[in-house]
């Protein structure tokens, strides 16, 4: 079976910088703070579908 991935993309620029593994048990909407190495920054990441 394949492993769900996600993207999580920058809220600044929309660049998609990250894949994660999804949890099915987890619902909301994952946001985390992570570096964007095109705003050269750490700014907020969101989960794209
Ligand atoms: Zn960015």
């Amino acid at each position: 079976m394949a492993q769900k991935k996600i993207a999580l993309a920058c809220s600044a620029c929309g660049s998609r910088n990250y894949t994660i593994g999804a949890n099915p048990n987890r619902t909301e909407r994952l946001e985390v703070k992570k570096f964007c190495k095109f705003c050269g920054e750490h700014t907020l990441h969101r989960e794209t579908r």
